[in-house]
C-alpha cells in the first residue's frame, strides 16, 4: 500500500485494514497517514493530489474551492487575507454543487468504502448528509445510510439524490442519530460506521486544501481562521501543512455561542470539552457546529495543535456572525452559510494588522445555486425513534 498508519500517542505504526480508525495499543489518539512516496501533483480536482489520499481510484466530478487573494478585505483589514472558497459561485469558477467544503470529504470517504467493499452508515447535521445525497451515485457497490436529526431538515437539499442512499429522520437530536447509526451498524453484517472525523480518508481530502493554497501561493500563513464543529478541517489542514513541509499557520478557531464546548475547553484550560445538556441543533444560528464529541483531547487533535501553533478559540454570537455575513454579501454579492458567517466574525476580534490571514469559507453559494439548480427539499425513507425502528430499514 502506498500508505500506513501511525498512532501520534505511542508512535506505532502499522497498516490500514480498511477502516482501522483506532490504535491497535488503544490509545486516545487520532490515526494519521504516512505516504511512502514522495507525491507527483497532476490533474484537476482533489484528484490532483491523489498520492496523498488513501484511495486508489477517482470518480469523474473535479469541483474544487477557490483559492484567492481578497483585495477588499486586505484593504479593510491592513492585512493580507486570503479565502479558501467553498461553495457553488461560478463568478470564481468554483461549483460545488452541495455547496461546502464536506463534499471534498465525501468525495474520499467514498471511494475508501469502494476500495473495502463496505457498506457505510452514518450521522449528519447536514452539508455531510447532502454530499452523501448528491454524490453518493459515483461510488460503487456502497449503500450508505444517513440517520438526520428530523427537525433540522431546513439546511438540507437534494438535486438529484442518488439511488444508493437511505434517509433515516430521527426524533431526538444529533446525539440519538449518532447513536442510532452505530447500532444501525452493528445489527448489519457488512454495514460499518463510517468513522467521521477519525476517517483519515475525510481528513486527507481536507488537507488538499492546504496543498492547493502553497500550490498557489507559495507560503503558510500567519493565521488560519476557521469555525469548527468536530474540527476535523482543522486537524487535516495542520496535516496537510506538515506533510507538504510548511510551518503551520497559527490557527484562530470559533464556534457559535451559546454552544462553544471547544472555545471554553481551551480558554479555560480543561483536560476535556465540557458536557452541554442542551440540543444544540435547536439554539444554534450555525447548526452544523453542534458536535458534542469533537476531536479535541485525544493526542493529534485540536488541543495539540492550538498548543503548537500558538493558536486561539473565539465564541461568536449570532449577532456578530450576520452582520460579517450581511457585510461579506455587500462586498462579494452571494451568501455564506452560516458557519462561514461565524468564521468571518473572527476577523473582528483577533489581531491581524500586517499579518497573512487565511479563512477558510467552509461554505457559500446556496443562493446562487438555487437559481441554476431545482433544488428541493429532501424526504426521508423512513422515520425512527427507537431501536427497535431499525428492524424496518432494508
Ligand atoms: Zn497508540
Amino acid at each position: 500500500m502506498k500508505y500506513y498508519l501511525y498512532c501520534p500517542e505511542c508512535k506505532s505504526s502499522f497498516n490500514d485494514a480498511g477502516f482501522s480508525f483506532n490504535c491497535p495499543s488503544g490509545c486516545n489518539s487520532i490515526i494519521k497517514t504516512e505516504y511512502r512516496e514522495q507525491p507527483a501533483f497532476r490533474g484537476s480536482g482533489i484528484w490532483r493530489y491523489s498520492d496523498y489520499l488513501p484511495i486508489n481510484s477517482r470518480i469523474e466530478y473535479y469541483e474544487f474551492p477557490a483559492i484567492l487573494k481578497s483585495q477588499e478585505y486586505s484593504e479593510m483589514y491592513g492585512s493580507e487575507i486570503y479565502f479558501i472558497l467553498n461553495g457553488y459561485v461560478p463568478d470564481f469558477n468554483v461549483r460545488m454543487r452541495t455547496c461546502t467544503f464536506k463534499e471534498l470529504e465525501v468525495l474520499a470517504s467514498l471511494k475508501y468504502s469502494e476500495k473495502w467493499r463496505r457498506d457505510i452508515t452514518l450521522s449528519s447535521v447536514g452539508n455531510t448528509a447532502n454530499a452523501f445525497i448528491e454524490l453518493g451515485k459515483y461510488a460503487e457497490n456502497v449503500h450508505i445510510t444517513l440517520f438526520i436529526p428530523e427537525e433540522i431538515t431546513c439546511c438540507m437539499f437534494e438535486l438529484e439524490r442518488s439511488e444508493n442512499v437511505t434517509l433515516v429522520g430521527v426524533k431526538g437530536g444529533y446525539d440519538f442519530a449518532t447513536n442510532f447509526a452505530r447500532i444501525f451498524a452493528q445489527k448489519n453484517e457488512n454495514v460499518i460506521y463510517e468513522g467521521g472525523g477519525l476517517n483519515f480518508a475525510r481528513r486527507d481530502a481536507l488537507a488538499t486544501m492546504a496543498y492547493a493554497f502553497v500550490e498557489r501561493f507559495g507560503f503558510s500563513p500567519d493565521f488560519y481562521v476557521q469555525s469548527v464543529g468536530s474540527g476535523t478541517g482543522v486537524i487535516a489542514f495542520f496535516d496537510g501543512m506538515k506533510r507538504i513541509g510548511m510551518n503551520p499557520p497559527s490557527v484562530i478557531l470559533s464556534q457559535n455561542i451559546p454552544f462553544i464546548p471547544i472555545v471554553e475547553a481551551w480558554n479555560k484550560n480543561l483536560e476535556s470539552v465540557p458536557y452541554y445538556d442542551f440540543d444544540p441543533v435547536e439554539k444554534l444560528y450555525a447548526k452544523v457546529l453542534s458536535n458534542k464529541r469533537p476531536l479535541y483531547n485525544q493526542r493529534g487533535g485540536l488541543k495539540d495543535i492550538l498548543t503548537e501553533t500558538k493558536g486561539g478559540a473565539l465564541g461568536i454570537t449570532t449577532e456578530e456572525a450576520k452582520i460579517a455575513g450581511s457585510e461579506f454579501k455587500k462586498i462579494y454579492g452571494f451568501e455564506l452559510y452560516p458557519a462561514a458567517e461565524v468564521a468571518m466574525a473572527s476577523l473582528d476580534k483577533i489581531s491581524i494588522e500586517g499579518k497573512k490571514v487565511l479563512v477558510n469559507i467552509t461554505g457559500s453559494g446556496l443562493d446562487l445555486l438555487k437559481k441554476d439548480y431545482r433544488v428541493r427539499e429532501i424526504k426521508f425513507d423512513y422515520i425512527v425513534e427507537s431501536e427497535e425502528d431499525l428492524e424496518m430499514i432494508e
